[in-house]
């Protein structure tokens, strides 16, 4: 007895291609998942760039040419996905297997499903001879997952200049997120005065010290109000080394911090607190250290007005499509947007397939029916941007 091959849709089918593709961040090689995009997207009239990063890792940006030449709307994603991890799964992770009317498989919903139904939705846009106002561009980026490198290369190579609009399609479940908490990570060292551990008083003991700051390092949130979107900023100590040996006392301890931080708040700011709080702690303990402050990585969080024309289109596609009132949210991490939305000056709104909490975990699927409702949510999304705004 022979059973039929589940039909599957243009989107379901695209998305497999590109989970068959091994692009594991380190080290991405995200050239061959870019040219079997490329070649998806061929032959359709769109103007299709690949731009090298580095060696097989590459973005990709295809253009549906507007009335006005310059950039308009941009649909963005990133095409590298995270290790599978080591827990068994019970699928091979890049086999790109449709099981239960889902596709299972490492980069299913973070965002291989989400940029196939992009790339789904500008091929049908341009094959109808859907001509927009400005320039509609899918942006594809490579090295989300590590360090944002491909997006940085799509904002400082000026391919995208111009765009008003980004709409990022990761994994949100089709509800609407308009704010990124942004991510300011610190690295501080303190430097005391190294003794014999049997005599403690003549040195200044340097992880005594940081042990002090780690306690009340939360204090330097007090004060912020809540975001509306993104609620409270978070702080955590992940990280801190410091001594060399049982019996002697240590002259340095290095500590890194792991800020979660919301609209209003700045590096400049929270590092002025910082440095307060180690006077406070120095007064405090009476421990004569010197520190350092030293800012490790800094992506200012980003948010989208409410009342912003992107944001209601995106919701009334969303609730055209979806199978639930859309919930207007935010993400705690950093997405290629909040690179791309300040360099550009664009507002972005993020809106895919998915669940969010499927991203990274073992058994990654995204559900078929997500998939269709997400490519013809963007074409929606298109369409009436192009009417509201041009
Ligand atoms: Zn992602």
């Amino acid at each position: 007895v022979s059973r039929a091959e589940p039909t599957v849709s243009d989107v379901a089918e695209l998305t497999s291609r590109l989970v068959r593709i091994n692009t594991v961040n380190p080290p991405g090689n995200e050239e061959e998942a870019v040219h079997a995009l490329a070649e998806y997207l061929d032959g359709y009239g769109l103007e299709v760039d690949i731009q090298p990063l580095a060696e097989r890792r590459a973005n990709l940006i295809a253009r549906l040419r507007g009335e006005q030449e310059e950039t308009g709307l941009v649909l963005s994603g990133h095409i590298d996905v995270v290790h599978p991890g080591e827990s068994r799964w019970q699928v091979d992770p890049f086999a790109g297997e449709v099981r239960d009317g889902r596709i299972v498989g490492r980069g299913s919903a973070d965002m291989k499903g989400g940029l196939a139904a992009m790339a789904v939705a500008l091929t049908r846009l341009a094959g109808e001879g859907f001509r927009p106002t400005r320039d509609l561009v899918l942006a594809v980026s490579a090295g989300e997952e590590v360090d944002t490198a491909g997006a940085r290369l799509l904002a400082k190579s000026r391919v995208l200049a111009g765009a008003r609009y980004i709409v990022v399609g990761e994994p949100t479940g089709l509800d609407v997120f308009i704010a990124e908490k942004g991510v300011l990570w610190l690295r501080i060292v303190a430097h005391g005065r190294t003794a014999h551990g049997s005599m403690p008083h003549l040195g200044v003991n340097a992880v005594s010290f940081m042990a002090e700051v780690a306690r009340r390092i939360d204090s330097i949130m007090n004060g912020i109000e809540p975001n509306e979107i993104l609620s409270m900023p978070t702080v955590s100590v992940n990280t801190i080394s410091g001594g060399v040996k049982t019996n002697v006392v240590p002259d340095r301890c290095e500590m890194e911090v792991d800020m979660r931080i919301v609209p209003g708040q700045t590096a400049e700011g929270i590092q002025a607190t910082v440095e307060s709080l180690l006077a406070e702690v120095r007064e405090a303990t009476g421990l004569a250290v010197e520190t350092e402050v030293a800012v490790l990585q800094n992506m200012p969080p980003v948010q989208t007005p409410a009342d912003d024309p992107l944001v209601a289109t995106t919701v009334a596609a969303a609730r055209a499509v979806g199978r639930h009132e859309p919930r207007i949210g935010g993400v705690s991490y950093g997405t290629d947007g909040a690179v791309l939305a300040p360099a550009l000056g664009a507002n972005l709104v993020i809106f895919g397939p998915g669940k969010p909490e499927q991203a990274h975990q073992p058994n990654e699927f995204v559900d078929l029916w997500e998939l269709d409702a997400a490519a013809e949510a963007y074409a929606q999304i298109v369409r009436n941007m192009d009417v509201a705004v041009g």
